[in-house]
């Protein structure tokens, strides 16, 4: 990216997430109006909003942003950015923490980085989500005592028919393995 006569100013975070985000630039426009965290359907969830964010990531408070569990909290939704009046990328900013909090080893501070590869490992093998599997794989590796507590909850799904015991996988999951190794290959490029 070609650096402009304000870059100087910014906070080195702020210079670095424009830098990894398409659009990023519209970061430094931000009103702090809130209509982000507002409209945020994960936003309770948070350790801090969207606009939280934004004005941490001016102040230069890099670990307190790649240690926060709130990038891993979105869902894309698409819902800030699409009443952001500053027309912010917030959705593509999430992405960019991602992957800066994984690059720079901050992430192991949230559960949410290993529920994702829980959830892709999955994904990866059968094409397809697998709920039990993927609750008790991530419990019985990152919280193996929740397990006790969440058995309860288990029978009484499978009782009523809301949990299958095994996976099943779909008919074409090898051209979907191609053409997530081909998405794996194209975000090394990057
Ligand atoms: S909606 Fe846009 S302008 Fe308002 S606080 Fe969020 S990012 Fe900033
Ligand atoms: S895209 Fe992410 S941050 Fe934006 S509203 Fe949806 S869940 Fe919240």
């Amino acid at each position: 990216m070609v650096a402009d006569s304000h870059d100087a100013h910014r906070s080195p975070f702020l210079r670095d997430v424009i830098a990894d985000t398409p659009g990023g630039k519209k970061v430094v426009h931000c009103l702090q109006c809130g209509s982000c965290g507002g409209s945020c359907p994960n936003g309770a969830e948070m350790d801090y909003t969207p606009r939280a964010i934004f004005a941490m990531i001016a102040g230069n408070r890099r670990d307190a942003v790649l240690e926060s569990n709130t990038m891993w909290q979105c869902v894309s939704c698409y819902l800030c950015t699409a009443r952001c009046p500053q027309e912010i990328p917030i959705t593509e900013i999430m992405y960019t923490l991602k992957r800066m909090a994984i690059r720079e080893g901050k992430a192991g501070k949230s559960d949410a980085p290993a529920l994702a590869k829980t959830f892709t490992d999955f994904v990866d093998k059968y094409g397809r989500s697998f709920e039990f599997g993927i609750a008790t794989r991530y419990l019985l590796f990152n919280k193996p005592l929740s397990m006790l507590k969440m058995g309860g909850a288990g029978m009484s799904m499978f009782a009523k028919g809301r949990l299958a015991l095994t996976p099943t996988k779909i008919r074409n999951v090898k051209q979907l393995r191609a053409i997530i190794d081909k998405a794996k290959e194209l975000s090394k490029d990057d």
